[in-house]
C-alpha cells in the first residue's frame, strides 16, 4: 500500500490542487485526510468537493471541522480563525455540514494510527511542534507509527522505549526496533517558514515515509482571501510560510 496523506488545507483551493497534481505522478493506492479542510481560506466548498472526490479511505476532524459544526467554542480561537470559521460556516451547505459530521477524531488499525492534534485527548486539539510534545502520543500509540497534522509544521520523531528524538531530514526509512510520529505539516497553510504545500506519502511495504514540499500560486489564493473580506492577515502570511 501506498498511501497519500494531506492534512490542514483550510479552504486554500490553489495548494490542494498542486499537491493533487504532484500526486498523480505516483501509483497512490489511498487517501487519507487528517482533518481541517476547511477554515482560513477562501475556498472552503471546493476544498471539501476535491476531497470527497478522492474518496478518502480515512477522514479525521480538525478543531476547524469541529468549530464549524458548532462541537469547539469559538472561544477556543484567535480572533482571525474565529471570524474565518464564521465566514466558512456562512459559505458551506447542509450537506458539507453532513460530511464533515461524519470524520472521526482519531483512528487506528494494525498498521497505522492518525489523529489530528495528538493522542493525548485528541478532542483536546493539543499541538506536535518538537520532540519534547510527542512523549505523550508515543506512550499511548499502540501501532507502529501515528501521522498527525494541526501545527502546520512537518517533521519525523522516533522512539525508542526510551525518549523521543527528532529524525534529521523529511525521509525516513522505519527501523523495527522503533515507533515513529509523523507531522506532516500544512497544505494550504504552512508555519515552518517555507510557504510550499507539504504533505506525505507512506510506501506501507518499503516502510518508507517522506514529506514532500510543493510551490503553488499563493498570489491566487492570497487574492480569493482579500476578495472575500476575510482577515488580510490570513493572505499575507501564506507568502512567509508561517
Ligand atoms: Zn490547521
Amino acid at each position: 500500500m501506498r498511501y497519500a496523506l494531506i492534512s490542514d488545507i483550510h479552504g486554500n483551493l490553489e495548494a490542494l490542487e498542486a499537491v493533487l497534481a504532484d500526486l498523480k505522478k505516483e501509483r497512490i493506492t489511498a487517501y487519507l485526510c487528517l482533518g481541517d479542510i476547511i477554515g482560513y481560506g477562501a475556498n472552503p466548498k471546493e476544498c471539501i468537493e476535491k476531497v470527497k472526490s478522492l474518496r478518502p479511505e480515512i477522514l479525521i476532524a480538525g478543531n476547524h471541522e469541529w468549530g464549524v459544526l458548532g462541537l469547539l467554542e469559538l472561544s477556543y480561537f484567535n480572533e482571525q480563525a474565529a471570524s474565518a470559521i464564521e465566514w466558512t460556516g456562512n459559505v458551506i451547505d447542509g450537506g458539507d455540514a453532513e460530511y464533515l459530521k461524519t470524520f472521526k477524531l482519531s483512528s487506528s488499525d494494525k498498521c497505522m494510527t492518525l489523529v489530528h492534534g495528538s493522542l493525548e485527548e485528541p478532542k483536546e486539539f493539543f499541538y506536535i511542534f518538537d520532540a519534547n510534545d510527542t512523549d505523550k502520543t508515543f506512550r499511548l500509540l499502540k501501532t507502529k507509527i501515528c501521522f498527525v497534522g494541526h501545527s502546520h509544521v512537518p517533521g519525523i520523531f522516533s522512539f525508542d522505549g526510551k525518549k523521543p528524538a527528532k529524525v534529521k531530514g523529511m525521509n525516513v526509512k522505519l527501523d523495527n526496533d522503533k515507533k515513529y510520529l509523523v507531522n506532516i505539516g500544512s497544505v494550504g497553510q504552512p508555519r515552518d517558514g517555507d510557504p510550499r504545500a507539504s504533505f506525505a506519502i507512506y510506501d506501507a511495504r518499503a516502510g518508507a515515509v517522506e514529506i514532500r514540499r510543493v510551490p503553488y500560486d499563493i498570489r491566487s489564493a492570497q487574492a480569493k482571501i482579500i476578495a472575500a473580506g476575510l482577515p488580510p492577515l490570513l493572505a499575507s502570511r501564506l507568502a512567509e510560510g508561517h
